[in-house]
């Protein structure tokens, strides 16, 4: 634990040690990996950039690792929000040696209105810089992705920690995700996750953490993603609309782009599809990876327009529609079948 500042206590027990006074086995369950490797601690939140005075925001902080990396920070203070309960007196250690506040809330992140954690005299006004809040966690996988699609809506409607200004946001991913959310055009991972991150944020893969770096060892590298909010969305309509416009033309990644804006709408209103493109001026026969920021933008103008025109337009689901109609064609093919016994 060299060059630790928590040293109001006598030296603390390392993180192993943690791990193994507590009984922390990692479980399987809540896919834990736990980053023992005080090094590579430090260089994840030295990557989230200028902590000072900052309320930090730590999801997932398990055994302490990236809690003991920011708390040598000069920061204001942190807020550590951890679902598994063994995890609690560990972290409470850590508290009581910090020479600077540390709340330890348990809870699972997707139900938590980051809102109630941040007093008022950390606001700052989203056209100016980030405010002094930020938000850092290794979390699991299958916790780390949806988080951050409910966050990207929050950041589109400033609203929980981004009600607050552009909070940024410095989080670890599966490598291959991390690769998609900064992806640029014309690219192999180009995908949906990539344009609902970067209209919302600038979003800068920082470094990459082999996989043999945690304990226990997952499958996969894991790559540390830093989010900064943009000040004007680049596609700057509800998050919903552009999300599900995004969805469909990414449906068919393959086919040209025509093919999945087709199911935004009903079989009997396809002639929307031809004012989608004509209007936009975005080629139907475009791939959905070759299409930029600007025309996508372009697409989600026009079909919030023609959502405006055709209320019904927007809830209209291809899918049970399609389901409708297989259920319609197997009732009717059980009646015939009925008729001719
Ligand atoms: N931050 C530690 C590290 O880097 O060693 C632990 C990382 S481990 C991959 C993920 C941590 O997130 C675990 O401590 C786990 O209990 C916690 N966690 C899992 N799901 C969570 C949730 N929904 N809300 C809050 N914490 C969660």
């Amino acid at each position: 634990m060299a060059g630790v500042r928590l040293t109001r206590l006598p030296p603390l027990p390392t993180i192993s040690e943690i791990i193994r006074i507590y009984r922390l086995q990692a479980k399987k369950k809540l896919s834990q990996n736990f980053l023992l490797d005080m090094n590579l601690n430090r260089k994840l939140v030295k990557k989230a950039g200028k902590l000072k005075d900052n309320l930090v925001i730590e999801v997932g902080p398990g055994p302490g690792g990236i809690t003991r990396a920011i708390l040598e920070k000069d920061i204001h203070s942190l807020v550590a929000i951890e679902k598994d309960r063994r995890f609690l007196p560990g972290l409470q250690l850590l508290a009581d040696a910090a020479d600077k506040e540390m709340r330890i809330t348990q809870g699972d992140i997707m139900d938590f209105n980051l809102e109630t954690l941040i007093p008022d005299e950390f606001k700052k006004p989203w056209e100016a810089n980030p405010p002094n809040i930020h938000i850092i966690g290794n979390l699991p996988f299958n916790v780390s992705t949806p988080l951050i699609i409910k966050w990207l809506q929050a950041i589109s409607e400033k609203n929980g920690a981004w009600k607050y200004g552009r909070t940024p946001l410095t989080l670890t991913f599966q490598k291959e995700v991390a690769d998609r959310m900064v992806s640029p055009i014309l690219t192999d991972h180009r995908c949906r996750l990539s344009v609902m991150c970067q209209h919302l944020c600038d979003v800068s893969l920082q470094f990459v953490i082999p996989g043999k770096a945690f304990t226990p060892q997952p499958k996969v590298d894991v790559g540390v993603v830093k989010f900064t909010p943009l000040i004007k969305p680049l596609i700057d309509l509800p998050f919903k609309l552009v999300e599900k416009l995004i969805r469909h033309i990414f449906q068919y990644r393959q086919k040209k782009c025509k093919h999945g804006a087709a199911t935004l709408f009903p079989m009997n209103q396809q002639d929307l599809v031809t004012e989608l493109f004509d209007r936009s001026g975005v080629s139907p026969d475009s791939r959905s990876f070759m299409i930029t920021m600007e025309e996508f933008n372009r697409l989600c103008q026009v079909y919030n327009d023609i959502c405006d025109r055709h209320p019904d337009i927007f809830m209209y689901n291809f899918r049970s529609a399609e389901n409708a109609k297989a259920i319609r064609q197997k009732n009717h093919l059980q009646v015939v079948q009925f008729e001719k016994q």
